[in-house]
């Protein structure tokens, strides 16, 4: 059992906060809050306290060890300060500790630019340990990872604990998974592609229908005998994809492959897109999106479904003319109204490009973590809280 920050008595204390304000960003601007807007209720509720509150999150993926400025979480310093009415200074020299009031707040600069973050070294973790009496995991989008500012401190703070929005969470997903409507469609998309295929295997004996987009549904249209030109894909996953397709049919589910899809020469914002059949892709071509036909069939797919789950954008939502599979899938989700779960940055970032947001059941801030809730694999940030849950 893990100690829970609503049942410490804060005040006065010294509480450092992980939040996972990891948000998309467009050129220097916050494209979407989502994370900034879950983080604050957390927030306030220990500044209420009179906690002195240090936060710390990563943003983006940075060189380790290197300060870089299109990383840096000032845009989030600036915008958090916005909402919750009150200054956040942020603090790029804080291993000698830092000055900070009860009732105040201050925000580390991006974790990640510190060599020793990804690595869990044991004497960053030590340093963010001692800039505080008690340590408050709060990050679920990053609870997946065991890195020094989401485990290493939890094992040398004084007092570690698990914030709202991370119990929010997880008993949101576990109230979600346990006994889902049938039938149910689970959707896992994006441009990462190494980690998913694992998802897909627990996921295709718990669904009725999976639907794979992005870079894993180039594998599989690969597995599946076609070619996929320049496509971002594995090849050295292609065995993989195909013993999933068996695997699935054997289940009695499907994975579908794509009877069409929209192709480019070039990954552009004004790229020329053309919509081929599967089986026309050129060599100099890649996949960018799902065609209309199979979007169709996908959205009719997610309307029949009483549980979806969903992580990953079917095509490069970003640009217009390779978003309508997404659109057209997430409209599907929007229309059947059976519990829907989706998580992940991108993909909330398509939710709110298409005005579906309020038609999601439930929207988790997690990618990856919210991944690994749905493979039934622990989370190793809450398994050190709650090793650590009777200091
Ligand atoms: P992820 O962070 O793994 O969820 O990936 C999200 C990103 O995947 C978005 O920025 C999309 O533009 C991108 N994406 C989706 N489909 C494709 C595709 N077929 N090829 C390349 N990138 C894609």
């Amino acid at each position: 059992m893990m100690k829970h920050m609503s049942d410490i008595d804060l005040t006065n204390k010294r509480v450092l906060i992980r939040e996972d304000l990891n948000v998309p960003m467009d050129k220097g601007t916050i494209s979407n809050e989502t994370r900034l807007l879950a983080a604050v209720p957390t927030i306030k509720q220990a500044l209420s306290q009179q906690a002195a509150v240090i936060l710390v999150s990563h943003l983006g993926r940075p060189t380790a060890g290197k300060y870089e400025s299109k990383y840096s979480l000032l845009p989030v310093a600036n915008r958090l300060g916005q909402l919750l009415n009150q200054d956040v200074q942020l603090i790029k020299d804080w291993h000698q500790g830092v000055d900070v009031q009860p009732g105040e707040m201050v925000l580390l600069e991006n974790i990640r630019f510190e060599a020793g973050e990804k690595s869990n070294d044991d004497e960053l973790a030590k340093k963010l340990a001692a800039l505080c009496d008690v340590f408050v995991m709060d990050a679920f989008g990053t609870s997946h990872r065991a890195h020094a500012s989401t485990y290493g401190v939890a094992q040398f703070a004084p007092m570690a604990c698990a914030g709202p929005l991370l119990i929010q969470e997880l008993d949101a997903l576990q109230k979600g998974l346990k006994n889902p409507e049938k039938p149910m469609l689970a959707i896992i998309g994006g441009s990462k592609v190494s980690g998913k295929l694992q998802v897909l295997h627990s996921l295709v004996n718990q669904v009725d229908k999976l639907i794979v987009g992005g870079g894993i549904a180039n594998t599989f249209i690969k597995a599946a005998g076609f070619r996929v030109g320049q496509s971002l894909h594995e090849p050295d996953l292609v065995e993989e994809a195909k013993q999933l397709i068996d695997k699935a049919k054997q289940a009695g589910n499907e994975i579908p492959i794509p009877e069409d899809v929209v192709v480019a020469t070039e990954f552009s914002a004004d790229a020329l897109a053309e919509v081929k059949a599967v089986d026309e892709v050129a060599d100099n071509e890649m996949i960018l999106d799902i065609g209309p036909k199979t979007a169709a069939f996908y959205a009719y797919i997610a309307k029949q479904a009483k549980t979806v789950v969903w992580n990953g954008p079917v095509g490069v939502f970003e640009f217009p003319q390779f978003s309508k599979g997404t659109q057209l899938l997430a409209e599907g989700i929007a229309e059947g109204g059976g519990f829907s779960m989706a998580g992940g940055g991108d993909t909330l970032a398509a939710l709110a490009q298409f005005g579906i947001e309020d038609n999601i059941s439930y929207i988790s801030t997690g990618g990856g973590a919210f991944l690994q809730v749905l493979e039934g694999k622990p989370l190793p940030a809450v398994t050190i809280l709650e090793q650590v849950a009777d200091r």
